[in-house]
């Protein structure tokens, strides 16, 4: 399926930068929030984001005009009739999300696939509104979406092929990386992530180093890879028996 016309609905931190990545690759963008103001601010962040790029020569000034002049404004969602594939980015709230997916599967074209950014909420869930649930899928950008690499994908449980396919070329055009994901709580990124943060405030809290040494020294030096145990064993055997990780060419992959 061609997409052309990209909906962004939630035009805050991450809804701007979407829109901003997806312009930036060719697309044209509805960028869509409540009120004026809130459209105008992620407007704003795109401008200033780009105008870093023009300062750096990344990008010339006609660029960043061109990007910029492809992303419309829009209050309404019903201006979502013009998307061929809309990526949901509104506050992370549950009823929120729901009450929006009900509204687009309304306001969208029939063919047109509805993803969400959510970084926590069932995809099953929100495409259960729908009356399109094959069409609906997650869209996980990381922040800054311009800058991050990483899109994870997630499936919900009625979510067709087709649509995984187009979301994984979707991702490819706008110069991400796609990996796939399963419907559980926080995916994998923020699964991972969410317990890792906690760990670094009880050793801020336990004094186990200053908040700017314990950040330098996950920056630096995280490197899992080394460390992983036997590939399907959770357990710490795998590192006991010698299976840690690149080293000895075992670990959770063989190397
Ligand atoms: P944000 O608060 O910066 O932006 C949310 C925007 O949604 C606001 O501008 C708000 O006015 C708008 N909004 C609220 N209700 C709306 C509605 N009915 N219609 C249209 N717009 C509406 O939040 P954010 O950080 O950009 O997060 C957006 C989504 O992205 C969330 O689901 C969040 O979990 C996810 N996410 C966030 C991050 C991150 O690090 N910030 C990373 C990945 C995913």
């Amino acid at each position: 399926m061609a997409i052309n016309v990209l909906g962004v609905v939630g035009a805050g931190q991450m809804g701007s930068g979407i829109a901003q990545v997806a312009s930036a690759y060719g697309l044209s963008v509805v960028m869509n929030d409540i009120k004026d103001e809130f459209v105008e601010r992620g407007y704003q962040a795109i401008e200033k984001s780009l105008g870093q790029l023009v300062k750096k020569e990344k990008i010339t000034k006609a660029e960043q005009q061109a990007i910029l002049g492809r992303i419309e404004a829009s209050t309404s969602l019903e201006d979502m009739i013009r998307a061929d594939y809309v990526v949901e980015a509104a506050t992370e709230n549950e009823a929120l999300k729901l009450k929006i997916f009900e509204d687009l599967d309304g306001f969208c074209k029939p063919e047109a696939i509805l993803s969400s950014n959510t970084s926590s909420i069932s995809i099953t869930k929100i495409a259960a509104v729908t009356k399109r649930p094959g069409k609906v899928i997650g869209m996980h950008f990381m922040n800054p979406a311009p800058l991050m690499k990483l899109v994870e994908i997630i499936n919900g449980l009625a979510t067709d092929d087709e649509t995984a396919r187009t979301t994984r070329y979707l991702a490819v055009k706008m110069g991400k990386t796609p990996v796939p994901a399963n419907d559980f709580p926080g995916f994998v990124a923020n699964r991972i992530l969410m317990p890792m943060i906690n760990e670094a405030v009880y050793a801020l809290y336990e004094g186990v180093g200053e908040a700017k040494d314990i950040d330098e020294i996950m920056k630096l030096g995280h490197e899992p890879s080394h460390r992983s145990p036997r590939a399907g064993g959770f357990d710490r055997t795998g590192y006991l028996s010698g299976d840690s990780g690149r080293k000895t060419g075992c670990g959770f992959y063989a190397y």
